[in-house]
């Protein structure tokens, strides 16, 4: 194996993504962290330009329209680089990057 430049771009990503319990995710990274999240959390942080100001970066989303029952129906890869949701509330605009998801890791060491 040489090294090489070419992989330095490329953060960690997803090895594997599974509903830990109705409101909570996990994700096992290749880098070996285990993220946990509680899926309402993620929903809150949607990076989408009609649930964050794409300019100033200020949330549009109000927390209280939100469902009380929220949780992702699926998960699709984009890309190489991020994760798109599609929410039980009908929203699907929201492409999580690899970087937003570790940000928002809510696990024991990252909390
Ligand atoms: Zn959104
Ligand atoms: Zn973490």
């Amino acid at each position: 194996m040489t090294e090489e430049n070419s992989t330095s771009t490329t953060g960690p990503a997803p090895k594997d993504i599974r509903q830990v319990d109705p409101a909570t995710l996990g994700i096992t990274w290749t880098d070996g962290h285990e993220s946990t999240y509680g899926v309402r959390h993620l929903r809150e942080n949607c990076p989408c330009a009609s649930c964050i100001d794409e300019w100033t970066g200020v949330k549009r989303l109000d927390p209280a329209t939100i469902p009380e029952n929220i949780k992702p129906v699926n998960l699709q890869s984009v890309g190489l680089y991020a994760i798109q949701f599609f929410w039980n509330d009908g929203h699907d605009t929201g492409f999580y990057s690899h970087k937003l998801m570790r940000k928002l890791c809510q696990c024991i060491e990252c909390l």
